[in-house]
């Protein structure tokens, strides 16, 4: 019998309303049942969004401070745990274990940054321009964060949007990705026994249309953050517009690495790899095209496609596997249809382009690394986001040529410059239209305390990580105190 998890609302752990369940699979190996989860509905939202309602009174006034100390708690359970939960993330979702460590890692770092920050949440004094007046911007909570993630990161995104929440006075209701319930109800499991008071934080399993829209339509939901594909983001947006609810939106890439003829091309090497095929290509800053300088373009592609060939695909708790499985069937598909829709384009097939069914292989969802030369810009190939393990190659002619490919696409997410000149490392810097922009560092590797997001349709303009999620999670209130003992009137008194 499959083990069973359940819903966890007002400090209680409960099964949906309706009974009903939905399977989590490990992707490596579809015959290994992780456990069942409750497949909720509105009435579940509905229940969760109360209690986080009720909640909220007294959260909302706990000092700041003693809200960090349990983020601190979370980030010393987090620790103790990490090992189990990069295994069970890795056996629900695919990834390898150093990557589904560092996943978790990333949220201890979230958790203690997030408890310093109960000591800071910095706001703004302002000198008053009339005598005897007091002015500043106080931050305050807002009430129920509605929290809906999905499973590429399944501990790392909803650290991210749950810990500066809490700090910041409100109360959650959490829907994860139905791929990864698993590593979802752990992170609600550690918060609990670290001391967050019943109904803080609440989780509810279900589909996105089913519980994921609920939370964003509930009108005691006062903010919503979502991290997800930019389809479900605009739709989210819309629902959104219609009461101006507040909502963070981290989305689509299309992210590419440059590599310029005076790079140093190991290092450029090691960095594409790492990118484009890491978490199997399903990483949001994803590297998924890569640009090269024309004088190099030839003996790049032969080094990349000997080292491609060569990655070892598997179970990703095996020791000495590079590439886990695709997370399900869907997306292994999508992929070959892009391979398909590459062939169709004219791009040239150098390697992959295939399910893997070697050995065990066959009883996952396997997809051979697959890189694409003579990709032209515009091809469907090289603008739309694939999520798998899929490379398009662009040949270029110069410095200019790069940067304009690079930013022809309606994301901007990631990107990455190899080369030693300085000059036009800054120009890269300059004239690159992403969130993030790394030089000689691959597109994927970005640390818990700097701000993280993306422009054009990757995002809605805020900012995960840092301080800057902050701003997202609290609300400015402007005080003025006036301890003259008469009407001042600003603009015209003093003028
Ligand atoms: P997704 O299909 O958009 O799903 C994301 C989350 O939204 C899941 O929890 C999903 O639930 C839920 N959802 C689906 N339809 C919904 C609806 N109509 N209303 C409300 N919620 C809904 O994305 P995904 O396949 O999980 O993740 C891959 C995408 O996320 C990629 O596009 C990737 O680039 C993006 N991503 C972006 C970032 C970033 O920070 N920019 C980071 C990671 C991933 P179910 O799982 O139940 O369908
Ligand atoms: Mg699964």
């Amino acid at each position: 019998m499959a083990q069973k998890f359940q819903n966890f609302i007002n400090g209680e752990w409960k099964d949906a309303k309706s009974g009903q369940t939905f399977e989590n699979r490990n992707p490596a190996n579809w015959d290994e049942v992780i456990g069942t989860f409750p497949k909720s509905a509105e009435e579940d939202v509905n229940e969760a969004v109360a209690a986080a309602k009720a909640a909220w009174e007294e959260w909302r006034l706990t000092p700041a401070p003693k809200r960090g100390d349990i983020l601190k708690k979370v980030g010393d359970l987090m620790v103790e745990r990490k090992e189990e939960l990069a295994r069970e993330m890795t056996r629900e979702m695919g990834k390898v274990l150093a990557e589904t460590r560092g996943d978790v890692q990333e949220g201890i770092d979230t958790a203690y940054y997030a408890a310093s920050e109960g000591r800071r949440l910095f706001s703004y004094t302002a000198p008053s321009e009339l005598p005897n007046k007091f002015a500043m911007a106080i931050r305050t909570p807002i009430g129920v964060a509605g929290i809906v993630t999905p499973w590429n990161f399944p501990m790392a995104i909803p650290t991210w949007k749950i810990f500066p929440a809490l700090v910041c006075g409100n109360c959650v209701v959490f829907k994860p990705a139905s791929d990864t319930p698993k590593t979802a109800t752990s992170l609600v499991q550690i918060l609990h026994d670290a001391g967050v008071p019943k109904g803080v934080v609440n989780i509810v399993h279900g589909g996105g249309g089913a519980v994921g829209m609920k939370i964003v339509e509930h009108p005691d939901v006062a903010l919503i953050s979502f991290t997800g594909s930019s389809g479900v983001g605009k739709t989210i947006a819309q629902s959104c517009g219609k009461t101006l609810k507040r909502v963070s939106l981290e989305l689509g890439g299309k992210n590419a690495q440059v590599v310029m003829d005076d790079a140093n091309l190991d290092l450029a090497l090691d960095g594409v790899l790492w990118g484009a095929f890491g978490t199997t290509g399903q990483r949001c800053t994803a590297t998924s095209r890569l640009i090269l300088h024309e004088k190099i373009h030839d003996k790049f592609v032969d080094m990349l496609v000997k080292r491609t060939e060569k990655l070892r695909l598997g179970d990703g708790l095996e020791k000495g596997v590079e590439v886990g499985p695709c997370v399900n069937e869907g997306q292994l598909n999508t992929d070959h249809e892009y391979v398909e829709i590459g062939k169709a384009e004219g791009a040239k097939l150098m390697c992959g382009g295939e399910r893997a069914t070697e050995g065990d292989l066959k009883k996952g969802w396997f997809y051979k690394p697959t890189i694409f030369t003579n990709v032209k810009p515009g091809m469907r190939i090289e603008q739309e986001e694939i999520f798998g393990p899929v490379l398009s190659v662009i040949k270029v002619k110069n410095f200019d040529e790069a940067i304009e490919v690079l930013n022809d696409t309606v994301y901007g997410l990631s990107s990455s410059v190899y080369t030693r000149n300085v000059n036009d490392s800054f120009r890269a810097i300059r004239d690159i239209k992403a969130g993030i922009t790394y030089i000689n560092a691959p597109t994927i590797g970005a640390e818990a305390h700097l701000p993280f997001g993306g422009v054009k349709e990757t995002g809605n303009g805020h900012r995960e990580g840092g301080w800057a999620v902050y701003d997202f999670f609290s609300e400015l209130k402007t005080v003025y105190v006036d301890y003259s003992d008469k009407l001042q009137r600003a603009q015209i008194d003093n003028y």
